[in-house]
């Protein structure tokens, strides 16, 4: 009687339910696609399923830069309107108008979501399992199987990265340790955030500092290398020291938060569509770019796209210029072989090319023709070096 019920109870649990949209994974791709959609009238008559193996957000600060007003401008809790850039050799300060470079802290961001709004969105159920496989049943139909329950539907939407990402051809970690701060005395400009310091970076090592000043008092100082290994706890507090006991004259500070992550940094052709047909996103779908390690922006243009295209059922295409894979394949090779190199690179970047022109070929939007006058600016032999190897 009782194995019965348990057989009973267990294929209820393991019944298929059909819903209109899966997305699997919940993390920071899933919660913009879910914000995008919700902003079409008929999202609200959608069943939609999101699947979770962790539901504990990481503790990352995201950071961008944006024209005007940011869509998530309620989440934004600092901003900044010009940014540092420092080598051994010079030290450059800009205004990034039209750009502000924003962030948004990892807490405030998964709190709204999982705490407002998708308690507001009775149509939006989130699961704590794991995906184990996606499969196609029928031309139309997927079937996303879990550990505890199997889901189906038309429309599937996976931030859930594949064994070949790490397979790479080309892959590299950006890797990093902050110290959020509080100093004694006001030493920081709250308005300039330094995107890279090279200043006291290690011999053939990419490694730079980055520092979010949140006001006079206080800022995130963050020691970040770009390789292929992970550094030993000791490299990242020596370079954080080092760089404090420099750059800001030993001044007297406690450590208030730390921040500690991986990014990977891969160039491979990324597909737009996984195995089953499901649509990738985020990370899976390639929307961090290779060269740099930022993803946000991206990642919610892309959900702004793939919202509209579900609505007006238009099939997805991959119309990102294939150019912009090209330079981040070669940055990558020179910073894997001669990272100091690399240094030098960005060095002549940041002396030559205005940060805003900068910063909108990081975000890919550049022409061909400004794009030729960036390259015009940088040494050739490197680049022409590793489009032959
Ligand atoms: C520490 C850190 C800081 C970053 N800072 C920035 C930044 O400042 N600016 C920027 O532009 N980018 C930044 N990035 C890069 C990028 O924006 C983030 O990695 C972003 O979180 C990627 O979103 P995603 O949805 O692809 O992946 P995630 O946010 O990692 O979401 C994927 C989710 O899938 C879940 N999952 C995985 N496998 C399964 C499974 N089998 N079943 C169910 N669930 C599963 C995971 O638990 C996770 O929650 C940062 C990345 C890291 C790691």
């Amino acid at each position: 009687m009782y194995k019965a019920c348990f057989f009973l109870l267990l294929e209820c649990m393991l019944e298929t339910e059909n819903v209109d949209i899966i997305i699997c994974g919940g993390g920071c791709s899933s919660m913009l696609l879910l914000f995008h959609l919700q902003q079409y009238p008929a999202f609200n008559s959608l069943k939609i399923v999101v699947i979770e193996k962790e539901l504990k957000p990481q503790p990352k600060t995201w950071c961008f830069w944006h024209k005007g007003n940011h869509p998530l401008q309620h989440l934004i809790t600092s901003s900044w309107n010009n940014i540092q850039f420092g080598s051994k050799q010079f030290i450059t300060t800009q205004a990034i108008n039209p750009y502000t470079y924003s962030s948004i802290k990892g807490e405030d961001f998964f709190d709204y979501f999982l705490d407002q709004f998708i308690p507001q969105h009775s149509n939006i159920t989130i699961i704590k399992d794991e995906v184990i496989q996606i499969e196609k049943t029928s031309p139309q139909l997927s079937k996303v199987i879990c550990k505890n329950g199997n889901y189906s539907s038309n429309t599937v939407y996976s931030s859930i990265i594949g064994k070949e990402f790490q397979a790479a051809p080309i892959f590299l970690w950006q890797h990093f340790k902050g110290w959020h701060i509080k100093t004694e005395d006001s030493i920081f400009d709250e308005h300039i955030m330094t995107i890279m310091d090279f200043s006291c970076s290690l011999p053939n090592s990419f490694d730079f500092v980055y520092i979010l000043p949140y006001s006079k008092n206080e800022a995130l100082i963050e020691i970040t290398a770009f390789s292929t290994q992970i550094w030993e706890e000791t490299d990242y507090l020596n370079q954080l020291n080092a760089f404090i006991s420099n750059k800001l004259d030993g001044a007297a500070y406690q450590i208030c938060a730390t921040e500690q992550g991986k990014i990977p940094m891969a160039y491979f052709n990324h597909s737009t569509l996984g195995k089953a047909g499901e649509t990738l996103i985020g990370t899976a779908s390639g929307k961090i770019k290779a060269s740099s390690g930022y993803g946000f922006e991206k990642m919610r243009i892309e959900a702004a796209i793939l919202a509209s295209n579900y609505f007006s059922k238009k099939p997805l295409k991959n119309n990102a210029p294939k150019r912009f894979k090209f330079y981040d394949k070669l940055l990558l090779k020179i910073i894997l072989e001669n990272p100091e190199e690399a240094v030098g690179i960005f060095g002549k970047l940041f002396k030559k090319i205005p940060i805003p022109q900068i910063l909108k070929f990081l975000y890919e939007e550049t022409s061909l023709y400004e794009e030729a006058l960036i390259f015009k600016k940088l040494p050739a032999i490197p680049f022409i070096k590793r489009i032959f190897n």
